[in-house]
């Protein structure tokens, strides 16, 4: 990268970390304010919500597996039992992708309302759900040793570095054996590209990958959504232990 481009990301994050109250207040304030529908989880592009649980369902399905069974790698596979869906909103993900697949699914989100939205929108299969957890991610501490898979979805722009750092930490301990945690977002072209309508960051593949490191966690597998339209940023799934 330029090296402008790199004291500027470095100032954003600065700017961000010296106003962090209002970086989490202003999009609160954001989300409060969106329709509790799948349009408005996905930014107005409700329309790509098959391709995108298809392209999800193809990625996990690689690790689930019977318990005992063992993947090409020799690895034991992810068990089927508990999944958090993180940044759940309404419950898109939980309804098509996670509750299909898992016994239970528990939800955290920021925002009460959609939460409220989901248990009407899961419907009959919701009674499956655990947990609705009311937490912001930066506060949010998943239970230990709970969870076979905790997915986390077009969120991780709405944390600061050291609270994803951290977060990605915790997550580690809530994890099963065998267990994964899943991180499935916008990435950059280049450096870290704020917004300043929904108060988030959108960081590139070298940062996300960074950030990861510094969480102690390695990343097992990694995908492009494929698909998708050509005009939003491209979008990345990586499988992490
Ligand atoms: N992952 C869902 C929703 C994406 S929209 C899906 O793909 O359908 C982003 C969601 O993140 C919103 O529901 C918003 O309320 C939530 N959110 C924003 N900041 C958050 C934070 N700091 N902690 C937890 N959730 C947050």
């Amino acid at each position: 990268m330029p090296a402008n481009m790199l004291l500027w990301t470095c100032d954003r994050m600065g700017d961000i970390a010296g106003n962090q109250a209002s970086f989490y207040s202003n999009a609160e304030d954001y989300w409060r304010e969106v329709s509790p529908t799948v349009d408005g989880m996905l930014g107005g592009y409700g329309s790509i919500s098959s391709i995108d649980i298809n392209g999800s369902k193809a990625f996990l399905q690689k690790f689930l597996g019977v318990r005992g069974s063992q993947n090409n790698d020799g690895e034991e596979k992810t068990g089927s039992g508990v999944a958090l869906d993180c940044g759940a909103g309404i419950g898109r993900i939980t309804k098509r992708l996670l509750l299909p697949l898992f016994r239970t699914v528990d939800l955290v989100d920021v925002t009460q309302e959609f939460l409220d939205k989901a248990k009407a929108y899961l419907e009959e299969e919701g009674g499956r759900v655990g947990n609705y957890f009311c937490r912001g991610l930066q506060d949010f501490v998943p239970e230990s040793g709970r969870y076979d898979v905790i997915w986390i979805q077009w969120v991780i722009g709405h944390l600061t570095d050291d609270h994803l750092v951290e977060f990605l930490r915790r997550c580690q301990k809530g994890l099963r054996p065998n267990g994964l945690i899943v991180i499935k977002d916008n990435v950059s072209y280049e450096g870290v590209v704020p917004d300043e309508v929904d108060s988030s960051v959108c960081r590139d593949l070298k940062i996300v990958h960074s950030l990861v490191d510094r969480a102690g966690l390695r990343i097992v597998h990694e995908e492009q959504q494929m698909n998708f339209p050509k005009e939003i940023y491209q979008v990345h799934t990586l499988a992490l232990r």
